[in-house]
């Protein structure tokens, strides 16, 4: 008995690294999902957590699906949506997005935004953050061509948002490079793929007030940030969004958790 008593305890202080106790939010507030790679995960690598391999993104996608959610892209937050919506979002512009995550998303009738750096071959953006960020892993990591995005774009499942022109830490760059990279980023894929660009999403969800106004001034209707959440509508400030990260670490259970209560921890 004194075992068995040892061992829920030993559990319960091991569930509480999930935040199972959580409240869960009201479903009638859109969830929106931050995911970057779909791709194995490499060993060694620094950067594993941002890696959701294939099957586990099926996963993922198939439980959305069979559980009543609807999905939306972000412009579509504007609109009235129904309870159970969610919002997948990828970052930055990686190949694994077409050659994973798409015939996923299409399979399943499901759709996505994606993130795109103007600018992202040949670049390491991990060290615009942290100088001993310098594996080169992310530079290394092959990115979607624009020929690529345009056939993802035509299939109907993804709409573009923009993520800057380099993946600057805005609030560290030069005044006018700092508004060149949200309101050129803006403006440069509209010409690019000739359409509008309704969204935006802050670098490693670096940002300041400054960068919060150059968004208003560069006419999106809405960006995404990393913190973490689920914000209720309606929204007070639709530039300043919550996602809920998916970590490429977590199974089902933890992806589950987050999608109730918008964290884990
Ligand atoms: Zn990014």
């Amino acid at each position: 008995m004194i075992f068995v008593l040892i061992d829920l305890l030993l559990l319960l202080v091991w569930s509480t690294q999930y935040r199972w106790w959580g409240r869960t939010i009201d479903y009638k507030h859109p969830r929106i999902l931050m995911y970057h790679m779909v791709s194995g995960h490499r060993r060694g690598a620094k950067f594993n957590k941002l890696r959701v391999p294939p099957a586990q993104f099926e996963r993922h996608v198939a439980y959305l699906a069979e559980n009543g959610w609807t999905f939306a892209h972000v412009s579509e937050l504007k609109n009235a949506l129904p309870d159970k919506t969610v919002v997948l979002t990828f970052d930055d512009g990686y190949r694994d997005n077409l050659e994973y995550a798409h015939p996923i998303l299409a399979r399943y009738n499901a759709k996505a935004t994606l993130y795109l750096v103007e600018d992202r071959f040949d670049r390491d953006w991990s060290t615009a953050k942290k100088a001993h960020h310098d594996s080169g892993e992310l530079m290394q990591e092959p990115k979607l061509t624009d020929t690529e995005v345009e056939t993802m774009l035509a299939s109907g499942v993804w709409e573009l948002g923009a993520h800057t022109l380099t993946h600057a830490n805005l609030p560290a760059a030069e005044p006018q490079l700092r508004a060149d990279e949200v309101i050129q980023g803006r403006t440069v894929l509209q010409q690019k793929f000739n359409q509008s660009i309704p969204s935006f999403a802050y670098p490693f969800g670096i940002y300041d007030t400054e960068d919060v106004r150059l968004a208003e001034q560069a006419g999106y209707d809405f960006a995404v940030t990393t913190k973490e959440g689920i914000d209720p509508l309606p929204y007070a400030r639709p530039l300043e969004l919550k996602r809920i990260k998916v970590s490429g670490k977590e199974g089902l259970w933890s992806f589950k958790l987050r999608l109730r209560t918008g964290r884990r921890k």
